[in-house]
């Protein structure tokens, strides 16, 4: 069985651009008779906001595709609504400094902030058979994951899938982290959390994506691609090979590959659009892969496996110098192995005043689990990802 992904070439954000291209790959998925009835349903768009950025710095899914997504699923008789919940600062706050909710005011479709809550049985999940996601996602007919394409620190890549975990509200997210501390785990929870959604479609925004340090503190890279699938894993297959990954490399994409849900084998992927071999991106900066996957935990005694990782896996390194005292890190660490302790030397950033220079943060590197969500949320590029040795 093939498994389409519609890519269209899309230089910049300006407003035509984005719209033929997002048309474009639309009429495609339609053409192939794969796009989702959607006339007279209820729709909800997911775009991709970590945090408050604005547009440029790459970090969220661009107003503009989010523009054209609305008016695509509108000229087709959907009742829209767009969500999301970062997992730090606001839902509306967020969405206003990130350019989205100018767009959806302007469109005249409503805000949802994820604050409400339902429960959502997952009985085919492998790690969790119930969910308590955004009750705006449980309820709608439709949902449909419109992600930003960039690195990750924890899953490598992230995506179309990886976007779905914005439906756990806020800083319930940070629950996951350390309930599924290893990464191949945590793929396969998110996996679980896409069965329990079921979105309908996907609409990537690839046009300047985020390479090196994502998916918060990387650097915006031009790609120039509009990519959409009713197939959510082909997506994110493709969009992964585009930037240099053997997509079976991404816990979560190989936890996906496995349960036959959607594309089950890489050669179903089908690709209507450009070649692959003239996408690929071969000097695209990614995260390294590392072999934390969870195997050392069978065949080690606890204490030892968690000296062994603790020592070979990344963990985050704080720039006192950089830190602007914001508290985001120490909020969100799951784990509670950050703290604001007073500076044992004068450690007074420029521009700071003397209450925030009198502390910084201590790490707790026997209770971090690496999960990396405090450099996620880090506003100033103030932490650093390196190993022990
Ligand atoms: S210190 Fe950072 S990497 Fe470690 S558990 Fe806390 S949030 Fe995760
Ligand atoms: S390390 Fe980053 S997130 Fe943490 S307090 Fe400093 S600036 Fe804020």
């Amino acid at each position: 069985m093939q498994a389409l992904v519609h890519i269209r070439r899309c230089a910049s954000y300006e407003e035509a651009s984005v719209a033929d291209a997002v048309a474009s790959a639309i009429a495609g998925a339609e053409a192939a008779g794969t796009f989702p009835e959607v006339a007279g349903r209820t729709v909800l768009l997911k775009p991709n906001m970590l945090s408050a950025a604005e547009p440029e710095r790459s970090v969220s899914t661009h107003p503009e595709v989010l523009r054209a997504a609305i008016r695509e699923f509108r000229k087709r008789g959907a009742e829209v609504a767009v969500g999301e919940s970062p997992a730090v600062h606001g839902s509306v706050f967020a969405a206003r400094k990130c350019g989205l909710l100018a767009v959806a005011e302007a469109e005249g479709v409503r805000w949802a902030d994820f604050s409400a809550t339902a429960t959502v049985e997952n009985p085919g999940g492998r790690l969790v058979k119930r969910f308590e996601i955004a009750s705006e996602a449980a309820s709608a007919d439709l949902v449909v994951s419109l992600p930003k394409l960039k690195t990750h620190q924890l899953m490598y890549y992230t995506g179309a899938m990886k976007n779905l975990f914005g439906t756990i509200s806020g800083l319930q997210k940070a629950a996951f982290h350390f309930r599924f501390p290893e990464r191949r785990d945590f793929g396969a929870m998110l996996t679980d959390l896409c069965l329990a959604l079921k979105p309908s479609f996907s609409l990537m925004d690839a046009v300047v994506a985020m390479e090196g340090h994502g998916p918060g503190n990387g650097e915006s890279r031009q790609v120039g691609l509009i990519l959409a699938s009713a197939d959510i894993l082909a997506l994110d297959w493709a969009a992964a090979s585009i930037i240099g990954y053997d997509p079976a490399d991404v816990p979560n994409l190989a936890d996906a590959l496995s349960r036959g849900v959607w594309m089950s084998d890489p050669s179903e992927l089908t690709i209507d659009g450009p070649p692959m071999d003239e996408l690929r991106i071969h000097d695209f900066k990614r995260i390294k892969e590392v072999g934390d996957n969870g195997f050392g935990r069978m065949i080690l005694p606890p204490s030892l496996y968690n000296l062994v990782r603790n020592a070979t896996v990344p963990r985050p390194f704080f720039r006192d110098r950089r830190c602007l005292r914001c508290g985001e890190c120490v909020a969100i660490c799951p784990a509670k192995a950050l703290s604001f302790s007073p500076a044992r030397r004068a450690a007074s950033p420029a521009g700071l005043d003397k209450t925030k220079a009198a502390k910084r943060v201590e790490v707790d590197y026997d209770a971090c689990i690496r999960c990396y969500c405090c450099d996620e949320v880090c506003p100033a590029k103030a932490i650093d990802l390196r190993r022990f040795f």
